[in-house]
Order: structure tokens, then sequence, then C-alpha cells
């Protein structure tokens, strides 16, 4: 039997110095400072961000390091060495959106570039050219939010060099501030990267806290920190990152909004959010796939609201841990049959943790690939993770990567 892939997450004074050196080696001279942000993992609530539905990410230990100091004009100039190892130089009076003449080609750089560009937009200029070096452990497209992170990272070192004073310091962060820094960050990624994401991975970057899981309210954006200490209970996720990505995944995310868009038109209510009767929905729609979509939006949202409430009452052990083991098995099986948005990695991974003594499992994140999560004892996470692969392995599929993660901490200054 192979060894596991384990994707562990850089501590943070590794992430630091690697973005530190980075930066010295490509820039010759010392950064002003090392900011970072997460990359994030929803543990249920899926699929229903864009119905007004809540959701509950937390911040992974895996971070986006950024090396930055701003410049006296208008050119920035960036590297990463998860791209390529050559200096980016843009020009924040001529980048702008994807699809006009400003856009931003190299790709990657969109995300850095685009934050500085939806700040000023916003009123918070002008902002400063900067040099930049980015180091970062989150793995990139597997639906742990790599690109929120160096948003946000970027994000909150631009907020301190240009004194915006909008993050706050880590020990009493300003929620009304991050807000305006996760608008900046998702308006670079919709407007200058052209991905249309709805704020859900920059909000859990940059207002998730340690210990705790966010309870995302995506009607009003508004949260609440819910506590999570995985691991004062001996608990832990794991996370599988299946390596999976199907072609299927942009159009289809399209049509599952499109059904429920539809749904709620149908059901007469603005969002599915607001068809609060599962059965009299169901019985209305009438048409098999609409009321199946319609089916998991409303039960995912029952079994959110049912998860928080099992965080709020204490620590998940005993009959709390069991009933949100249960929950989280019932998303999956909802998403894979009635959303039908899994895939036969996910389900692999589902079973065999469920199979090996996970207390819970779900695929999480869009679908079609991508990560799912288990709710494991930490002493039995290599077990499950084993019985995982071996399961891959049986297929002849490639090995999935496994991370361990606690809920971390959100966007801010390295010290
Ligand atoms: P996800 O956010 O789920 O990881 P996305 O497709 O939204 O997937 O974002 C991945 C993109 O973000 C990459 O294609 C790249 O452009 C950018 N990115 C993420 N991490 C890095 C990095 N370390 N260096 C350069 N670009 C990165
Ligand atoms: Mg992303």
């Amino acid at each position: 039997m192979n060894a596991l892939v384990w994707a562990d997450a850089a501590s943070p004074e590794e992430g630091a110095s690697q973005a530190n050196a980075l930066f010295r080696d490509a820039f010759g001279y010392e950064p002003r400072g090392v900011w970072s942000a997460p990359g994030r993992v929803n543990i249920i609530g899926e699929h229903v961000d864009y119905n007004g539905g809540p959701c509950l990410p937390i911040a992974l230990p895996h971070r986006a390091y950024v090396a930055l100091s701003p410049r006296a004009d208008r050119t920035i100039r960036l590297i990463s060495p998860q791209t390529r190892d050559a200096v980016d130089v843009l020009d924040l009076d001529v980048l702008g959106p994807k699809g006009g003449p400003g856009e931003v080609t190299n790709h990657w750089t969109a995300y850095l570039a685009g934050v500085a560009w939806a700040l000023e937009k916003a009123g918070h200029g002008p902002i400063p050219g900067f040099d930049a070096a980015l180091w970062s452990c989150v793995p990139l497209g597997g639906g742990l939010s790599s690109s929120a992170a160096l948003e946000c990272a970027t994000a909150v070192a631009l907020d301190e060099v240009c004194s915006l004073g909008l993050a706050g310091p880590l020990e009493s962060p300003n929620d009304e501030g991050r807000r305006e820094l996760v608008d900046a960050a998702r308006v670079a990624e919709n407007q200058i990267a052209g991905a249309n994401t709805g704020g859900l991975d920059q909000t859990a970057s940059m207002r998730c806290q340690e210990g705790h899981a966010l309870a995302l309210d995506c009607s009003d954006m508004s949260t609440r920190q819910v506590p999570f200490d995985l691991g004062g209970v001996g608990l832990e996720l794991l996370v599988i990152d299946t390596r999976a990505k199907h072609s299927l995944a942009d159009g289809q995310y399209g049509s599952r909004r499109a059904d429920c868009e539809e749904s709620a038109r149908l059901l007469g209510v603005r969002q599915l959010a607001d068809a609060t009767d599962l059965d009299e929905a169901v019985a209305a729609l009438g048409d098999e796939r609409l009321a199946a979509r319609t089916r998991h939006v409303i039960s995912e949202i029952a079994r959110t609201r049912a998860f928080i409430e099992l965080l709020d009452e204490g620590p998940l052990e005993g009959r709390r841990l069991a009933v949100a083991g249960a929950l989280m098995y019932d998303s999956h099986e909802s998403l894979r049959d009635d959303y039908e948005v899994s895939c036969p990695e996910l389900d692999v991974a589902v079973a065999a943790a469920r199979f090996a003594g996970a207390h819970g499992a779900r695929m999480t994140g869009g679908g079609f690939g991508g990560s799912a999560i288990a709710l494991v004892d930490a002493e039995a996470t290599t077990r499950v993770a084993s019985a995982i692969a071996r399961a891959y392995a049986e297929r002849g599929w490639e090995a999935p990567h496994f991370i361990r993660a606690l809920p971390s901490q959100p966007a801010g200054r390295m010290n």
C-alpha cells in the first residue's frame, strides 16, 4: 500500500519566512511586512448560499502569505513560486475589468492587483503601487478557496500599508471594516479575475475565528461565531482533496442556479430560503427535477440550522456528536440524489470514511470533484484516511490528498 499523501499546512513562521525570502530574492530589499489569510472549508449548508440560506465555514490552517511593500509609483510587481519564477509587472492606472482594454492577461495576478483596483473603486484610494511576493500552502483548485486566501491576504496588507483601518487587530477584529475588505476581494475576483463567486469564500477567510465556525446568513451576509472547538473534544476534520475535477462543473452550477430561480418563481417567493414548508413546496412544484432541487435546498437549510443549534448547546460529544454526524451524511445524500452535484470520487470518499468509523462525512463545495470532509476522532484520522486511499487505489484512481484541520484564524498581519 502506498504512503498517504498529506498536504499539511505550513506553520505561520514557515509561511512568513518563505514569503519573506521570496520577496528579498525577487526585489532585493526587505518587505514592509507579511500578511496572510486562510483557505476555508464549509462544514454544512451546501448550495444554499445563492438561495439565501445559512452556511457554516471554518478557516483552514492552510494560508496564503503575502510579503508586501508599497511603492512611490503606480506599478505593481508580483511573484509567486506556484505559478512561474518570474516577476509580473502591472500598472494600476491601466488594469481594469476582464473583457475590457485593461484586462489582466496573466490570470493569477488578477486576484492580487484586483484587490487594489477594487479598494480604489470603493473610495478607499488612492492605493499606491506595490511589490508583493505570494507563497501559499492552500491547495490550488481543490475547492478550498486558494483564490480568496490570496485576495484576503492582499486586502489586509493594503489595509495596513494604506492606513485604512478596516481590518483591526486579530485580537479584536473590526467586523464592519472587514465586510468592506470582503467586498473588495469579491469585486476583484468577479470583475478583474472574471470568476463569478458570491462572497462566501472571502467572508470565511476574513471573518472566521479560531476555535469557531462562522454561521453565515447568506440572505444578508450577517455572521455569528459559533463555538466549534474540535480539538477540545478530541476531534479533527479530515479534508479529502479528491484531485478530481469533472468538466461538467461550470455549466451544471449555472443550471442548478436556474432551477432554483425557476422553483422560487413558481412558488411565488423571492428566494428558496423563504419557502419554509418542504412538503407544500414539493407538492406545489409538480415537476420532478425542480421538486428534487427544492427538496435539497429546503432540507439543507433545516440541517444547517439544526447543526448550528447543536453547537450552541455545547461541545460535540455523545448525542450531539452522533446527531451532527448524521446531519452531515444526510447532507451528502441530498446533494448526491436530489441536487445531483456529487461524483464517484466524492461518494467513495464519504462511503469509505463512514465504513472506517467517521462520525460524519460529506462532499463540500460546489461538487463534481473538489473536496470531501469527514469528522473523525483525532486518533482515528490516519485509519480513516488509509481506508479512503485504499478505496481509491482499488479503483485505479489517482491518490487523494489529505488535510487535517482545526478551525483557524482569519486574515491578518503575521508577527
Ligand atoms: P480555489 O479557490 O477553489 O482553490 P479557484 O479556481 O477559485 O480555486 O482559484 C485558483 C486560482 O487562484 C489559481 O488558478 C491561481 O490563479 C490562483 N492562485 C491560488 N493560489 C495561488 C498561488 N499560490 N500562486 C499563484 N496563484 C494562485
Ligand atoms: Mg476560488
